[in-house]
């Protein structure tokens, strides 16, 4: 029987705050590990929220929250010292930057490439870069973040001499030659809308449009005198209810007192993931199609002194809203005209603009080419980055891993991830031994589980099946009996096969 060292090897893909984040925590920790961070970016720890060096993008969670330490919860409330609640987001992209800094160079090596092809062989990882650099690990986490967004997303039928005034949101060069008194239309009214209003506000512009399907803003913080759910008062476990029955409980609960409308979102959040793991695909679908733009208005909120900000400009008619559909955008003279179908009215109406910044989310759309591990590694088909069923030694961490998790991207969510994946590594590179290559055992030990487990639940599985198959022949000539078996059968086997890989995953152990 061949016989290997114990794996050692750890790739992490992408340097934002997520991977920066689990790098520290890593570190922190006497862990016998060579870490490759493969990120192209010279500025490690910053990715899309952090590096905005404007002092009016706030963070959107109070300070004493966002502390990346589990030990010392106000590791980041004492770095920044705040005079406000809410501070600068460049703020803690320069703690991280700090944490990093106090990493001992010979502790990691950081590839500056683009990760493009993953691959899984003969119980390792290989991580090939757009060079086609090629490095070898027991242990991968994808942390690639948010992809850029893309005009056309939305703008369809804008043609070339539309896009010369279509604006990315982050980009400060552009957004700076605006003049205040030209039109500016921002499309999406989420978080990176607002980031847009408070930049172009700060250069003195008057006249902003805000356009999106629902137009719906982020709600503010609550104050802190709003109630809190008491001990006596909690949600119900609400793992397994469809979409529309958590519905049904929110409203149940607001009919009674509207006022708890933030502290039962608090709550829900920390049930999300669990929720989201029990729905269908077509339940996950029609949560994305019809709840999600309430969700994040509930979820994701504003400082309240933004809310302020808005609700002033609003008032004095230098913010307009609008909800509807783009129908076409075209050139006129030196401007553009958008043509939109509002959302509850027959009649198209116009805006003419100067200009038109993007602030819609794309999808997490994942551009690392999968190989050898298709079964437990798959793309989303929601556009949320991955759906992990147990690859082993692989973890989702931030904002790809929202296929599988759904609430996975601010920080206090990435923190606890990348929690769980340091306990999964020191138990995994804690327990020397060896892995065993015995043909009869790497697919087993890569579900995390023995030959003899393997062997029984395969032949439980065969069993049913066969059961299965008995049933659908006799329902074949007599329609009349066994006429939902099959189908049930069908549609609980895939999400069970998946559960249970990846709670043996969880558990698995390397076998001495
Ligand atoms: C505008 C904005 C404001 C936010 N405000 C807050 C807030 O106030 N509070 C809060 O808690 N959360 C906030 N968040 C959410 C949260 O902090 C982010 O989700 C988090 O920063 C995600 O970091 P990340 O490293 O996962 O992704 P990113 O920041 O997107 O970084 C991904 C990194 O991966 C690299 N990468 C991508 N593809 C590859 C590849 N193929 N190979 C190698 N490297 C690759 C990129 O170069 C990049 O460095 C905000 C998010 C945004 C966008």
């Amino acid at each position: 029987m061949t016989k290997r060292q114990a794996a050692r090897q750890l790739i992490i893909i992408g340097g934002g705050a997520s991977g920066i984040i689990l790098l520290t925590k890593i570190c922190g920790v006497d862990l016998d590990l060579e870490i490759t961070l493969i990120d192209p970016s010279e500025a490690l720890g910053l990715g899309r929220a952090y590096s905005t060096p404007q002092p009016h993008h706030l963070l959107n969670v109070l300070a004493e929250k966002m502390s990346v330490d589990k030990n010392d919860k106000l590791d980041f409330f004492r770095f920044v010292q705040p005079r406000e609640n809410y501070v600068p987001r460049f703020l803690f992209g320069e703690y991280l930057r700090e944490k990093l800094a106090k990493i001992p160079a010979a502790r990691y090596r950081h590839i500056r490439e683009k990760a493009s092809v993953l691959e899984r062989k003969s119980g390792h990882w290989t991580v090939k870069t757009e060079r086609g650099t090629c490095f070898s690990a027991d242990f991968v986490v994808i942390a690639t973040g948010y992809e850029k967004l893309a005009p056309a997303h939305v703008l369809k039928s804008a043609n070339n001499s539309v896009l010369a005034n279509v604006i990315q949101p982050y980009d400060f060069e552009r957004l700076a030659n605006i003049d205040p008194s030209d039109t500016v239309l921002i499309v999406g009214t989420g978080l990176t809308s607002v980031d847009v209003f408070l930049e172009l506000k700060s250069r003195g512009a008057r006249d902003i449009h805000f356009l999106s399907r629902r137009g719906l803003v982020p709600l503010p913080h609550a104050t802190s005198a709003a109630p809190s759910l008491t001990s006596h008062f909690r949600l119900p476990l609400l793992a397994g209810y469809s979409p529309l029955q958590i519905l049904q409980v929110f409203r149940l609960i607001l009919r009674q007192d509207p006022s708890l409308l933030s502290a039962i979102t608090l709550d829900l959040r920390h049930q999300a993931s669990r929720i989201w793991s029990c729905w269908s695909r077509d339940e996950r679908r029609k949560f994305i199609r019809h709840l999600k733009p309430y969700w994040e208005i509930t979820r994701h909120r504003i400082p309240r002194t933004v809310d302020e900000q808005l609700a002033k400009s609003r008032e004095r008619g230098e913010s307009k809203f609008h909800s509807g559909r783009i129908l076409s955008t075209n050139k006129e003279n030196d401007g553009l005209v958008v043509k939109f179908q509002p959302r509850r009215s027959p009649q198209v109406q116009e805006i003419s603009c100067r200009w038109i910044v993007m602030a819609v989310d794309a999808p997490i759309d994942q551009k690392l080419e999968l190989s050898g591990a298709r079964n437990s590694l798959q793309l989303s088909p929601l556009g949320l980055g991955y759906e992990n069923h147990g690859a082993p030694g692989l973890w989702l961490l931030g904002p790809p891993a929202k296929g599988g998790m759904w609430e996975t991207t601010a920080i206090p969510e990435i923190c606890s991830q990348a929690d769980d994946i340091l306990e999964n590594l020191k138990r995994l590179v804690l327990q020397e031994g060896a892995i065993d290559l015995n043909p009869f055992c790497v697919h087993a030990e890569e579900g995390g589980e023995s030959y003899q487990t393997h062997l029984s639940v395969a032949t439980r599985y065969a069993r049913s099946f066969a059961g299965i198959s008995l049933k659908l022949f006799v329902h074949a000539v007599f329609p009349f009996w066994f006429e939902n078996d099959a189908s049930e059968y069908v549609r609980n086997a895939g999400p069970k096969v998946s559960r249970r890989r990846l709670k043996h995953f969880s558990v698995s152990k390397i076998r001495k």
